[in-house]
C-alpha cells in the first residue's frame, strides 16, 4: 500500500491543501494530514483544526487526520511511511520546499512528492485566511464547506 503524510500547519486547512489531498488520493493509497504541533501560530486550535479535517473527509477512509510533535521526518518513520506529499504555489514555495525535501532524503530516504497548486488555488494561504477573518472578511470561499 503506497501511502504519504502530508505535513502542514493547516492553520486553517483551506480550499488549497483540501485540493493537494484528493489530488493526492489519486496516485497514493491512503494519505495521513500531520498537523506539526510546533507551530507559533496558534490561532486556531489544535483540536480544533484536526476535528474540521475530519468532518471534512468524514467520507473518505483513504485519509487520516494526525497532531505530532518535532520533525516530519521522525513521525514519517514512526509510522513507517516513506512518502511526504507537499503543494507548491510560487517560486518561494519552491525554494523552501526543495531545501526541505534535500534534508528529509539526506537524513531519513523520504522522499517528497511535490504538486503544482492548482491555478485558481494559487493565491489561498492560510496566512490570508487567518487576516481576512481578523477584519470580520467572509471566508468561505477558501475553507472547505460541508456538503
Ligand atoms: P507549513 O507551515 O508546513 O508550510 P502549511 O499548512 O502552510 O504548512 O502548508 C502545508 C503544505 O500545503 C505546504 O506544502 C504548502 O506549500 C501547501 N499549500 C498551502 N496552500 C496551498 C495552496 N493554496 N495550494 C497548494 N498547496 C498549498
Amino acid at each position: 500500500m503506497k501511502q504519504a503524510i502530508f505535513p502542514g500547519s493547516f492553520n486553517p486547512f483551506t480550499t488549497g491543501h483540501e485540493n493537494i489531498v484528493r489530488r493526492g488520493l489519486t496516485f497514493f493509497d491512503k494519505i495521513i494530514i500531520a498537523i506539526g504541533k510546533n507551530s507559533a501560530k496558534n490561532d486556531f486550535s489544535l483540536q480544533e483544526r484536526k476535528a474540521k479535517i475530519e468532518e471534512i473527509f468524514k467520507d473518505e477512509n483513504r485519509v487520516e487526520v494526525a497532531l505530532y510533535q518535532g520533525l516530519t521526518i521522525d513521525f514519517a518513520k514512526e509510522k513507517n511511511v516513506k512518502f511526504l506529499l507537499r503543494g507548491v504555489r510560487n517560486l518561494d514555495d519552491f525554494k523552501y520546499e526543495l531545501e526541505m525535501a534535500d534534508c528529509n532524503k539526506l537524513l531519513a530516504g523520504v522522499e517528497t512528492v511535490l504538486l503544482f497548486a492548482e491555478s485558481d488555488k494559487r493565491e489561498i494561504s492560510s496566512t490570508l485566511v487567518r487576516e481576512l477573518q481578523a477584519f470580520g472578511k467572509d471566508i468561505s470561499d477558501y475553507i472547505p464547506q460541508k456538503k
